[in-house]
């Protein structure tokens, strides 16, 4: 996997956010199993409830596309260090091996480098449902 790759399309998809009500913009790209990368941003509604973390967008594109996996994934915000919330975490632990990595981007050159199971320890998952 080329990181650039995903760094770039993490940072295009940003200025793609919609975000008229909280102004904070976040994009995030995944490489899933099928070698493909899927960019998502934040999409925010007026009545907030059905509002959307550009990291499930990415994920749900690539899961309705036919992927299977997700291998790795990049996000980017309008903060330094914009890391996942609990919701995209809990979703990732759905579709991403535990050591899959999650790359907090904030330019090119800047960026932390973690696991899933680093940001999300001790989760629950379909193996606790014995499936
Ligand atoms: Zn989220």
């Amino acid at each position: 996997m080329d990181k650039e790759d995903l760094f770039n399309q993490a940072l295009g998809m940003k200025e793609r956010a919609y975000t008229p009500y909280s102004h904070f913009k976040v994009g995030a790209s995944v490489l899933a199993d099928n070698g493909k990368l899927y960019g998502g941003c934040n999409i925010e509604i007026a009545s907030y409830s059905p509002t959307i973390c550009a990291e499930r967008v990415a994920i749900f594109k690539a899961i309705s596309d036919g992927a299977k996996r997700i291998e790795a994934i990049a996000v980017t915000g309008d903060a330094k260090d914009t890391m996942p919330c609990g919701v995209c975490r809990q979703v990732l632990v759905e579709f991403a091996d535990p050591r899959a990595k999650v790359y907090i981007v904030n330019g090119k050159d800047d960026f932390k480098e973690y696991t899933l199971e680093e940001i999300l320890p001790y989760s629950f998952s379909k193996s606790d449902l014995g499936r």
